[in-house]
Order: structure tokens, then C-alpha cells, then sequence
């Protein structure tokens, strides 16, 4: 007979450790990696600490709030952000839409015009994907300059295949006076989500992490499920070793989670195929450091391959070792727009190299890229019904799939570390 547990945690990402973390029952979580942590590891390399991509600590929730300050102590600091968009050759600040200052004078007025123009409009009709919504909110130029550009980089797919579901707190919105002030003066704000955040103080995210896991009594790691038998209530982890269970909690990206699944319901099969995301190359640096003091630089313009990058050594001095820096790249891809890992990299030093983030490739260190899959669930017209039937089926079976991914969602490690703690009080 196979061993038996009361629950099974799939995955050890941080939305499974805070449900294992805060559940007494029995119970056992494998972990394919070779450590737990999922996207919010950190790496130890020539005497760099790296995440695998920027991940800071925006704390909104005060049952966070306390419960990461308990867990990390001292090692933590709350820094203000220091944020930056660069296009047309200069850097202006971050949120684009209200900082048009110091971009070339025709741009800055089609811009303006354009918002002008949204403004007197706004309440006219309801946008019907993302592309409307920006053009009803911020006009013509702020599309074409910013949000049309940065977006279709980071999401693979065009504005107008997005809804409007994900925006929330993600897209600040300015008043004119606010967007006026932004564009004849260097005047900035804390607008939007992530004015402030924490990071640890030393070690990287990773920290949070290895705190989180503490309480956490059996992990293996090394291990992962293949196979969920719902008949037998059974799972085949990779070993070809089989484990029976009452309940599974998952953090596994929803369509893998749905393909682990033995003989189920042609209408479900479906249902997962309709899931797309894009995937993201994260290409981490070492430099020899030239005193930025900048946090992270969002890159809309297609002539470069990032989307975004960031100076982890800003977040703290621990990140890198004295006289250098370090920075970390976000690249996305999709499925039908392959592009291989060697070119990436290549591409993406080299456009480094052209903005002037870097002098040299004699600079470098140290790099490492990173091949994140799954790094942004695409929010097309399919995604709602798919996603919550999918996570009806789960549920009638006493499958409980949490996290980023695991509910499909565009949400933050708060987000994840909460729906770990909710479930572990309210259904395990
Ligand atoms: C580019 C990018 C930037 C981000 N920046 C931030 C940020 O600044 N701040 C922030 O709060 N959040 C950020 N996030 C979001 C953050 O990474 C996620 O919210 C968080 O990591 C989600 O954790 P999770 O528990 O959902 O699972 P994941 O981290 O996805 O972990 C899943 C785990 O399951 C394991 N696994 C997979 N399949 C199996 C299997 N078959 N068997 C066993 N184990 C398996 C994996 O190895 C992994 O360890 C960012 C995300 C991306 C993509």
C-alpha cells in the first residue's frame, strides 16, 4: 500500500509554503527544484546575490506586513521607489502618463493633447479591451509613447487581445493638474502600488523564503508529481513511487497541473488549452559599478529587447560586493515568437551597452540567464471562464491550486503568501 497523507502540497512556491507553513495536520509538500522558493529564489555567485528578476516586497496587507517583519527581524528595509521609463534617449519618470517632462517638445504636446482630448471623453463608453481603455483614460499619445508598446513587450499579444480585468492597481491613474505639473516640471509623486516596498537588508528574497519554510515539518525536495489518479486518489511522483491523498494543495502553473491529471473530462482538456502566457528571459548582471542610483527603468520602445530592468544592488549593498553593481533584465517571449536563449543574451548586452547602463562588455562580471516560463497569464477574452472552470473542477475534487499561477493571475508574492494563509484557515 502506498503511503497515505492527509494533504499533499505540490510545489514549494511561496503560496504553498504559506498554506504548509500555518497547517498542523498531516501532510508533506514535494518540490521537483532542487530547493524551495519557486520565482522567489535567490542565487549566491562570485559574490553576488541574485533574485531570478527583480522581486520587492509591496506590503499593503498590515497581516503581511506584520507576519514579514516577524519573519525577517531586522533584516529588512523600506525603501522609497525610484522609478524611470527610458525612451526617445532620455529617462523621465515613472508613471510615464504623468511625467512627461524632459521628453522631446513634440511628444510631451502629443501627449498632453492627447490626454486633454481623453479627458473630455472619458465617460462617453465602456472600453472594451485594454487598448480602449487606454486610449478613453489617456489619449492617442500616451498610447503610442508608453502603454501600446510597453505592453505588447511584456504581455507578447496586442493591447486590443487584452481585457481590462489585471489593470486594478497596476495602472496609476493622474488627474490633469497632476499630469500638467508632470510635464513643465521634474515635480514627482508616489502614484500607483509600488511607491514604497521593502526588501531584505541581506541574502535576497530568498530569505523570506527560508523563513517561510521553517515551521514547514516534511519537504522533499528533488521530487515532483508526474501523474494525479482522482479515481485511486493516487499520485505518481517522478521516482515511480506512488503516494495516496485526501487533499492536494498546488502552486504548479494551472495548465501543467491540468495535464498531471489522469482521465479527465474532454471539456476540461479544452478549457486549459484556451490558458496562454508569456514566458520571460531574466538575464542577471555583475558590473563594475558607475553609481546609479536608479531602481528599476521600464524600456517601451521595440528597438531594445527588454522590457524592463533594475539595479538589485540598489536595493541593498549586499547584492553585490564593494566597487561593483549588479543589474537584473526582463525579456519576454511567447510560444510563436521563439526566440532562443544565446540570442537573448546577446541582444540584450548589446542594447545595454547602447543606452549606457553598461561602458563595455568588459564591464561584466558575471551573468546568468534565467528561462521563466511561466511569467505572465495572459488575460484574453478566454482566460475568466476557462480559469474559474478549471478551478471548479479542482475544487469538487478537493484540489486546492493557489499562487500566481496556479490561479492564473497577474498578483504579487503578498497576494500569493495570503491566499496560502487563507486557505490554511478557512479550508484545510
Ligand atoms: C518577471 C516577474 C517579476 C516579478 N516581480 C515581483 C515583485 O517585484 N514583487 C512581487 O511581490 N512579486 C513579483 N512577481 C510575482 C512572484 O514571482 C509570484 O507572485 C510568486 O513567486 C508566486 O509564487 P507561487 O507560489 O505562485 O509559485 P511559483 O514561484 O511559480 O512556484 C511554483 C513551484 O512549483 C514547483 N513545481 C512545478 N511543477 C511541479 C511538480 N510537478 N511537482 C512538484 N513541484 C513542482 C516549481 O519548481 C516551483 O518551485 C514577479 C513575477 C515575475 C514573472
Amino acid at each position: 500500500m502506498p503511503q497515505f497523507y492527509e494533504t499533499v502540497f505540490i510545489g514549494g512556491g511561496i503560496s504553498c509554503l504559506s498554506a504548509a507553513s500555518g497547517f498542523r495536520g498531516d501532510a508533506i509538500l514535494f518540490e521537483r527544484a532542487d530547493r524551495v522558493g519557486g520565482l522567489c529564489k535567490s542565487d549566491q555567485l562570485a559574490g553576488f546575490t541574485f533574485d531570478r528578476t527583480g522581486h520587492l516586497l509591496h506590503l499593503r496587507d498590515p497581516r503581511v506586513r506584520r507576519l514579514v517583519k516577524r519573519l525577517l527581524g531586522d533584516n529588512i528595509d523600506e525603501l522609497a521607489r525610484n522609478s524611470w521609463i527610458y525612451s526617445h534617449g532620455v529617462y523621465t519618470r515613472y508613471p510615464f502618463q504623468s511625467h512627461f517632462f524632459g521628453l522631446p517638445p513634440e511628444v510631451v504636446s502629443e501627449c498632453l493633447l492627447g490626454m486633454f482630448a481623453a479627458h473630455k471623453k472619458t465617460n462617453r463608453y465602456q472600453p472594451k479591451n485594454f487598448a480602449q481603455w487606454v486610449m478613453t483614460r489617456f489619449g492617442r499619445g500616451v498610447a503610442r509613447h508608453f502603454m501600446f508598446p510597453y505592453n505588447q513587450k511584456l504581455w507578447t499579444v496586442s493591447p486590443r487581445t487584452l481585457t481590462t480585468e489585471w489593470l486594478g492597481r497596476f495602472v496609476p491613474k493622474p488627474d490633469l493638474k497632476e499630469v500638467i505639473r508632470g510635464a513643465v516640471s521634474d515635480w514627482h509623486d508616489d502614484a500607483g502600488y509600488n511607491a514604497k516596498f521593502f526588501y531584505p537588508v541581506k541574502g535576497g528574497i530568498e530569505t523570506l523564503v527560508k523563513a517561510m519554510t521553517r515551521p514547514v515539518k516534511r519537504i522533499v525536495c528533488q521530487v515532483g508529481v508526474a501523474k494525479i489518479d482522482l479515481k485511486t486518489r493516487q499520485l505518481t511522483l517522478t521516482t515511480g513511487d506512488r503516494v495516496g491523498f485526501g487533499r492536494l494543495v498546488s502552486c504548479v502553473a494551472l495548465p501543467a497541473l491540468i495535464k498531471m491529471i489522469a482521465s479527465k473530462p474532454d471539456r476540461i482538456s479544452k478549457m486549459a488549452t484556451k490558458l496562454r502566457w508569456s514566458s520571460v528571459y531574466n538575464l542577471n548582471i555583475g558590473f563594475k559599478d558607475r553609481g546609479c542610483d536608479r531602481h528599476w527603468v521600464y524600456v517601451p520602445e521595440n528597438r531594445w529587447l527588454p522590457y524592463r530592468f533594475g539595479y538589485a544592488s540598489n536595493f541593498s549593498k549586499t547584492m553585490a560586493p564593494r566597487g561593483a553593481g549588479s543589474l537584473y533584465t526582463e525579456t519576454a517571449y511567447s510560444r510563436t515568437q521563439r526566440l532562443d536563449k544565446e540570442t537573448a543574451r546577446r541582444r540584450i548586452i548589446r542594447d545595454l551597452i547602447a543606452i549606457g547602463v553598461l561602458n563595455s562588455k568588459k564591464d561584466i562580471l558575471v551573468e546568468k540567464v534565467h528561462d521563466l516560463k511561466y511569467a505572465y497569464a495572459i488575460y484574453d477574452r478566454n482566460r475568466k471562464r476557462s480559469v474559474s472552470g478549471l478551478l471548479d473542477y479542482l475544487e469538487t475534487h478537493e484540489i486546492y491550486s493557489i499562487g500566481r499561477y496556479g490561479r492564473w493571475e497577474y498578483s504579487a508574492m503578498e497576494d500569493a503568501i495570503i491566499q496560502g494563509i487563507d486557505l490554511a484557515k478557512y479550508k484545510l
